[in-house]
């Protein structure tokens, strides 16, 4: 896979060392699109990295996430969640399913004048609703 081959460059052009476990995780944020948290991280890596722990994968993705190569969204008193979308993007939060989606918006969506004087380090919009998925089995 092509983004695979490419971690260790992205590590790099971050400034981070592309140590074994940074190099796992980044591959696997990119190879499944979408929002997890650590654990899951942790537990879909432990069985291919038996020396990998929970506290390894805590420090990579907050590395990672400084270094601008994923992001870091909690959507209310979720617990944190990790995005390998790194364009400025909405959540969708289906209430069914409880499922996050991500969309992507023109970039000037983000931008508004009344937030002038403000500093923003990360930009969300965030929408509430029910997915395709869930109207369905609703029917
Ligand atoms: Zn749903
Ligand atoms: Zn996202």
């Amino acid at each position: 896979m092509a983004a695979h081959a490419n971690v260790t460059e992205m590590l790099h052009n971050a400034g981070l060392d592309a140590s074994k476990p940074r190099k796992a995780i980044l591959s696997y944020m990119l190879e499944h699109y979408g929002h997890h948290t650590a654990d899951q991280i942790y537990g879909a890596l432990a069985g291919q990295m038996p020396t990998l722990s929970r506290m390894t994968v805590y420090n990579v993705l907050r590395a990672l996430a400084a270094g601008g190569l994923i992001r870091d969204v909690r959507i209310e008193s979720d617990s944190m969640l990790y995005d390998a979308e790194i364009q400025d993007h909405g959540h969708f939060k289906c209430g069914g399913c409880g499922k996050l989606f991500n969309f992507l918006m023109p970039q000037e969506a983000f931008t508004c004048d009344m937030l002038e004087g403000f500093e923003i380090t990360q930009r969300d919009l965030f929408f509430r609703g029910t997915c395709p998925d869930c109207q369905r089995k609703r029917r």
